[in-house]
């Protein structure tokens, strides 16, 4: 149901024509034979079941509170144990099987979302943010799907957020932005992910229909020692000036520690995620998770 056989069709047909060449490097042989092996199982994972969602909790700075999540796929391979993204997701790209799966994604998020609002004692809606890959975004049925999903599950669009890498949008013309504006206006929030390793023409920033700016993780790295390392302090201090001169918000990826949460609060970030609060775990987690700072 999910996998329609439109997606399988062109899945099959992309396999065949790829990876005709044969080479001499044995170790490239193995992993180009891992690929392959991988790249076959995904259609089927995706039937089976095999792919699970943990959430990693997007906490406040300001206050400290859990006010959402990223939803991030693994998969549990029956032979190789569970696989993290970086390890399909480039291969479901490739294939056109990220469509199906990214759906499936999106469904299962917020179908979540949406179970978290049911358990919540004081009414603080948990948001849940989405990863969007650039096919998805190419898509001409995001807006259609995304709409569909939120009405079945009954959740309200400002309670999700989709994220969309800086490299999917570098030259982002006006048929790009149409869906993602869209979005933006049924309410919607869009983050620019990984914000800072593309090569974003600043002045890009102000077309889009975004409210969040993620911050990559290498930004925050110098903020793990004290004193922190100064020129990162800068650079983060004129991107949160940038940011909120556009008004958009920042989200600070890869926080592992206190005194890189405590850097960052001053610099005037509005969010964190990383390991110093929690790694990506099962729903349940999150939920015990907002449950206690709430107390
Ligand atoms: P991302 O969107 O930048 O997600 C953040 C990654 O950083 C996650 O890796 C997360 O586990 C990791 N992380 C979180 N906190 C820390 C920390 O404090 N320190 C360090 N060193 N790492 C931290 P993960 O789960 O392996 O995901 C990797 C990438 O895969 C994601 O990067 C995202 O681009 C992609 N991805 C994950 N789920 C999906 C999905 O459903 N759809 C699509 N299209 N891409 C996905
Ligand atoms: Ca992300
Ligand atoms: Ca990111
Ligand atoms: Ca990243």
């Amino acid at each position: 149901e999910v996998l329609r056989s439109a997606d399988i069709t062109m899945y099959r047909a992309k396999a065949a024509g790829g990876n005709r060449y044969e080479h001499a490097d044995p170790e490239a042989d193995t992993r180009a034979i891992t690929r392959h092996g991988l790249t076959n199982s995904l259609p089927r994972a995706l039937q089976r079941g095999e792919f699970f969602i943990e959430y990693q909790p997007l906490v406040r700075l300001s206050d400290g509170q859990v006010n959402g999540a990223e939803a991030l796929v693994r998969w549990s391979h029956p032979m190789r144990g569970v696989l993290g993204p970086d390890q399909f997701i480039p291969l479901a790209e490739n294939t056109g099987l990220i469509v199906p799966l990214g759906r499936w994604v999106l469904e299962e998020a917020v179908r979540q979302a949406r179970e978290w609002k049911f358990q919540h004692i004081d009414g603080r809606p948990l948001r849940v943010n989405v990863n969007l890959s650039p096919c998805q975004l190419h898509h001409p049925n995001l807006v259609r799907d995304t709409v569909e999903v939120l009405k079945e599950a009954g959740l309200e669009p400002s309670s999700l957020c989709l994220e969309v890498t800086e490299s999917a949008l570098i030259g982002a013309d006006e048929s790009l932005l149409k869906p993602l504006r869209e979005l933006a206006d049924l309410g919607v929030d869009i983050a620019l992910d990984d914000f800072g390793t593309g090569y974003s023409n600043l002045s890009n920033l102000r077309r889009m229909p975004l409210s969040t700016l993620k911050l990559d993780r290498s930004f925050t790295r110098g903020m793990q020692r004290d004193p922190a390392d100064p020129v990162d302090i800068k650079i983060v201090e004129g991107i949160v000036s940038l940011a909120h001169t556009l008004d958009l918000a920042v989200t600070v990826e890869g926080v592992e520690t206190g005194i890189q949460a405590e850097h960052l609060r001053i610099l005037g970030c509005d969010t964190a995620q990383g390991w110093y609060y929690a790694r990506p775990g099962p729903p349940e987690h999150l939920h015990t998770l907002s449950l206690a700072d709430a107390t």
